[in-house]
């Protein structure tokens, strides 16, 4: 169903947005890259999904803290693939800090990246979508939309903000072929967490692997990360027929973090 049809990932050079780039060109997808990288390693993560998958991919550097960057890698998506069919809203950035202490500068990138690209982006998809009769919006959110954690308060607002523009942009397409929904992971360990891993260690005197441990000790009771794979199975799933009345929802996929 999915053959086709094209997806346009943010933050799709890394992590969680890479591991949903695949899953969608696994079911023939057309990709649109997005993120930060460098030039040769970007270049060989979209020949490798070419000749892998057999689907067209094309990549876009926008800096998404931009709101016209934002609706040029949507604008240039349509121009290249004829339009957009699903759009992935995944990129984030992340920084730990007292509410008081917390930098403005730090405060306005987190909102401008994990919260208002993705009204940007969605504001430039719908009316293709809407045109067409179907489209997918999948945003990335996190446990963090649904429950806080001290020092994190930019990532939290943003997070719990994305599910607060999901259900809107549900509800506004609720009968119009569109389905919006969030999905919120518990830790995966990808280079964002990584970093946060290495700085408690650092903090606590651990080694890597115990403050990793530590970390999922403390939020997650499975004791397992999430794997990228299986959020990219379950984009996949949001963006087929079994999941065409399904909006509007924010799903955890968090090891039982959220059921405490
Ligand atoms: P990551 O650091 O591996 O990837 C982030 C991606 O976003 C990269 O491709 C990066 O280049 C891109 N990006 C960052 N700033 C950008 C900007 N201004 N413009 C364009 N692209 C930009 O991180 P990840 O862990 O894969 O996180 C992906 C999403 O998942 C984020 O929204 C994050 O908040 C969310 N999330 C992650 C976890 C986790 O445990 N890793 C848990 C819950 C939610």
């Amino acid at each position: 169903m999915l053959n086709g049809q094209t997806a346009v990932i943010t933050g799709s050079t890394s992590g969680i947005g890479l591991g949903i780039a695949r899953a969608l060109a696994a079911q023939r997808c057309n990709i649109m890259l997005n993120g930060f990288g460098n030039a040769a390693d970007i270049d060989a993560l979209e020949r490798g999904l070419t000749s892998h998958f057999g689907v067209d991919v094309a990549y876009n550097g926008a800096d998404l803290s931009s709101a016209g960057a934002c609706a040029d890698l949507i604008r240039d998506a349509e121009t290249r693939f004829g339009g957009v069919d699903i759009l992935v809203n995944n990129a984030g950035i992340q920084h730990v800090s007292p509410v008081e202490e917390f930098p403005v500068e730090r405060w306005d990138a987190v909102i401008a990246v994990n919260l208002s690209s993705a009204f940007h982006t969605i504001r430039a998809a719908l009316p293709g979508m809407k045109r067409r009769g179907w489209g997918r919006i999948v945003n990335v959110a996190s446990a963090h939309g649904l429950v806080a954690s001290v020092n994190k308060a930019a990532y939290v607002a943003a997070k719990h903000g994305l599910i607060g523009l999901t259900k809107v942009v549900a509800l506004e397409t609720a009968q119009t072929g569109v389905t919006c929904n969030a999905i919120c992971p518990g830790w995966v360990l990808t280079p964002l967490v990584q970093k946060q891993i290495e700085a408690r260690a650092a903090a606590n005197h651990l080694s890597v692997d115990e403050a990793g441990r530590d970390l999922l000790v403390e939020k997650q009771p499975s004791g397992r990360f999430t794997t990228v794979e299986q959020l990219g199975a379950l984009a996949v799933f949001l963006c087929g027929e079994a999941a065409a009345n399904l909006t509007g929802a924010s799903l955890p996929v968090d090891g039982g973090w959220t059921a405490q």
